[in-house]
């Protein structure tokens, strides 16, 4: 999908913060942080949201990775993990992605 940032940041033709890298996935750091720790897990492959994926397999992976990446940074005090599904969801980038924030205590519920 040419007009997706995310898309763009996994072919790299944007640049961003990658911190981690396989065949089915990346992770790089959010442009916008809202914690100390602020990473993205994302499908190479273009799918709009968890309400559009059809392999769970890739969840898993995805969820595999967000704890790798929570591990690497040494948040042993805890982290959340959360995607956005839809406008309601507060969904802003339309291509599946787990948020992973960490490095200070999180409120709930969530706004
Ligand atoms: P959501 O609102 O759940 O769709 O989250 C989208 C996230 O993508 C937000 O936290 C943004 O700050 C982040 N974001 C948007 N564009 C970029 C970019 N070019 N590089 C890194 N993060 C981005
Ligand atoms: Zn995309």
């Amino acid at each position: 999908m040419q007009s997706c940032i995310f898309c763009l940041i996994a072919e790299k033709k944007v640049d961003s913060r990658i911190i981690y890298e396989d065949d089915i996935s990346l992770a790089f750091m959010d442009i916008n942080p809202v914690a100390p720790f602020h990473a993205l897990v994302i499908p190479r492959e273009h799918i709009r949201s968890l309400d559009e994926v059809r392999d769970f397999n890739l969840v898993s992976h995805l969820l595999y990775v967000c704890k790798l990446v929570a591990q690497k940074q040494g948040l042993e005090k805890g982290y959340r993990v959360v995607t956005n599904i839809g406008d309601d969801g507060g969904q802003t980038v339309f291509h599946l992605h787990f948020h992973v924030l960490g490095g200070r205590p999180m409120n709930w519920p969530p706004g």
